[in-house]
């Protein structure tokens, strides 16, 4: 058995999962690139040619072979038992496109969501109040978009199947043709208590996991016909779910005061994280590019000053880039956060899969 890992507060917890080779890919006998040993928590990544074998040690390493359950109890369970604990947590996926981050995230949100209501209705028993709201916004060119502006209210809950997500067109939860158009005017703003909210941007309170799930399903929709219509690849922009729960605890038996218990939980599919060749990009391919770059570095600049003891207390770049911006109350200090490196096992990736474990290793500062 893996050891248990008990989250620490502020701590980050570091994950890598590789992804098994795809049907291709074994048809075309590509090598693997990785050794995993999931009971030591180790990657060995192979030798090439700039590179002598190295080996990595983390959190957790899930391998090739491993289920969405072991998934979700090394490296979830911890955030939602967190979130209903009043603590805000994050849960992100990192990594090369195609190493598996939106595979990785589509496997963790529906359990999340069962988890959710299944605490949310044992809380109703022992008298408590919950308040559950989503935003789910994208991040693109250092510009915040509301995935949900334009999503209609899900039809009647409990009724049929979420509809479901991708595809274009008209989507049973979007409008018109204009669904497209995400664009609006988010502020990143913080409270006197220090905390972090997004000023204009939809707010959308959900009962049920159906409910949860249609408006999930209308974000990532929304997400695709903008990148139909604009021409974008989703893998240059960073998509962030944030729920919020408000639990208002039952009176007090002796002094009968209320209180309330406010947190947030964010899942977040990042972008890629490959250089992109400068020779291969122009114009605007090469801002985006840039400001991809940009808001993984800060990612990793903030996360290994938060890591740093030397450094603890001291600065913390969070301004450097608006995803570590937003995240301000929910990386470091109070709050729990998992940093799930995806690496694909093939040969032919041995660079960036090297570059990801780095970055990995760097976050969790050891
Ligand atoms: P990314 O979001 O990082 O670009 P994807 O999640 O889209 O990568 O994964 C790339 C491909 O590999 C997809 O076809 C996906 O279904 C497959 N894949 C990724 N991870 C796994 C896994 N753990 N098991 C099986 N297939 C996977
Ligand atoms: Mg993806």
């Amino acid at each position: 058995m893996a050891a248990m890992h008990l989250p620490v507060f502020g701590a980050i917890k570091v994950a890598v999962r590789v992804r098994p080779l795809t049907p291709q890919e074994s048809l075309n006998h590509v090598h693997t690139s990785v050794e995993v040993d999931e009971d030591n928590s180790y990657v060995i990544a192979a030798e090439s040619r700039q590179n002598q074998p190295r080996k990595f040690t983390f959190d957790e390493v899930l391998g090739p072979t491993c289920s969405q359950a072991l998934v979700f109890s090394k490296c979830v369970a911890h955030s939602v038992d967190a979130f209903f604990d009043g603590y805000n947590s994050t849960v992100m996926a990192y990594g090369q496109t195609g190493s598996g981050k939106t595979h990785t995230m589509s496997q963790i949100v529906p359990e999340v969501v069962r988890n959710l209501f299944q605490a949310i209705d044992a809380r109703k028993e022992d008298g408590t109040q919950c308040h559950l709201v989503i935003q789910y916004v994208e991040l693109y060119n250092e510009e915040l978009r509301d995935l949900l502006l334009v999503a209609k209210v899900p039809a009647q809950a409990n009724q049929a199947s979420p509809p479901s997500s991708g595809g274009r067109g008209d989507h049973p939860l979007l409008g018109s043709s204009t669904s497209y158009r995400t664009a609006s005017n988010i502020n990143i703003r913080e409270t006197a208590e220090g905390e972090i909210f997004l000023e204009g941007c939809r707010e959308i309170p959900v009962n049920n996991a159906f409910e949860l799930m249609s408006w999930i399903a209308a974000g990532n929709a929304v997400r695709s016909t903008a990148v139909t219509h604009l021409n974008e690849t989703s893998s240059r922009s960073h998509s962030i779910l944030i729920l919020s729960l408000q639990q208002q605890l039952p009176p007090s038996p002796d002094s009968g005061e209320v209180e309330i218990l406010s947190s947030k939980l964010n899942l977040i599919d990042l972008a890629g994280s490959e250089r992109t060749k400068k020779s291969r990009v122009e114009g605007s391919r090469l801002k985006e590019a840039v400001s991809i770059n940009q808001g993984l570095l800060a990612l990793g600049n903030v996360i290994s000053a938060l890591g740093d003891v030397q450094r603890r207390g001291c600065h913390v770049p969070y301004r450097d880039s608006k995803l570590t911006r937003m995240l301000q109350d929910s990386l470091g200090g109070n709050s729990f956060t998992t940093l799930i490196a995806c690496v694909s096992g093939s040969f032919d990736n041995l660079e960036e899969t090297l570059n990801t474990l780095k970055y990995a290793n760097r976050a969790r500062n050891i």
